[in-house]
């Protein structure tokens, strides 16, 4: 097996054996694991008997610590990077130290494992590949209002904290309707784990007594490819129907604003 100087280590989400053989291999076999809060690490290397030395990174220190490690890895040692749980760097530190790994060309490698977004789409059924991952769910209405309209052609995808989300979910019922599409999984792995695919209306409602734990969530894409639509329009126009009526027809057979099918009959 290739080796390299720094390796970036997923851990588990929830359920303590979602960790790769390798991972568990490169924690016991570098010289130190740079981690977030050691103490929750601490239970994750006493579980596998992992005796490698823990040094603290995390958002409050993750700029002042990359001399640190670099200085750690010019001398000749091995340097794991973990988080609480999940990906490094995946919403949580890294990227400075990454960076500072390539400007000074030191030898380093990602290796696949737990990830609360790919285990949540994973498991989210969804008509085709495309979705933009926004990390966590800006707070002001307006900020929603921009990322559901930057991203209306693509299904939208993000973590949300459980004192935030209904609010959050209220706000995307108030500009983009009741019906809007709604994946949302919480608790991935755990012992509470579900997840719900629903309007947004639907979905208030089921969590109506409050929601608990760890969210991921997806609003389904608004906006569908204009291509989806041109055969229907050339037919109904063929058919004989007014740009009204094929509007209106197929705004409510494809959920796309009545206004965009509108423009795409005149213009064609
Ligand atoms: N690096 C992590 C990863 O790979 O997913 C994400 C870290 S981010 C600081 C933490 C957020 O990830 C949580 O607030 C939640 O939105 C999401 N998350 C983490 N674990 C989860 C789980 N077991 N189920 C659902 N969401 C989870």
């Amino acid at each position: 097996m290739k080796e390299y100087q720094f390796y970036i280590v997923p851990t588990p989400i929830g359920n303590i054996q979602d960790i790769t053989f390798r991972a568990i291999d490169v924690l016991k076999s570098v010289d130190v694991i740079a981690c977030e809060d050691s103490r929750i690490t601490q239970k994750l290397l006493y579980h596998y008997d992992i005796k490698t030395k823990l040094i603290s990174y995390h958002k409050y220190n993750e700029k002042s610590r990359v001399e640190f490690f670099l200085n750690l890895l010019n001398e000749g040692k091995k340097v794991a990077l973990v988080s609480d749980a999940g990906t490094p760097m995946i919403c949580d530190p890294g990227s400075y130290l990454l960076k500072a790994l390539i400007e000074n060309k030191i030898s380093f490698t990602a290796l696949p494992g737990a990830c609360a977004v790919t285990t949540f789409l994973s498991g989210i059924p969804r008509d085709d590949e495309f979705f933009t991952f926004i990390g966590f769910m800006p707070r002001g209405e307006n900020e929603i209002k921009e990322v559901l309209t930057d991203f209306a052609n693509s299904n939208i995808v993000f973590y949300e904290s459980p004192n935030r989300i209904m609010k959050t979910l209220e706000k995307i019922k108030e500009i983009n309707g009741n019906n809007t599409m709604i994946g949302i999984s919480r608790e991935l792995s755990k012992l509470f784990e579900e997840s719900i695919v629903d309007t947004v209306e639907n979905v208030i409602d089921y969590f109506k007594d409050g929601i608990k734990g760890e969210i991921v969530c997806m609003v389904y894409k608004t906006i569908k490819d204009s291509i989806d639509v041109m055969p229907q329009i050339e037919k109904l126009k063929h058919a004989g129907y007014s740009t009204k009526d094929i509007s209106k027809i197929l705004s409510i057979l494809t959920d796309k604003p009545k206004n965009e099918i509108y423009k795409l009959v005149s213009e064609n």
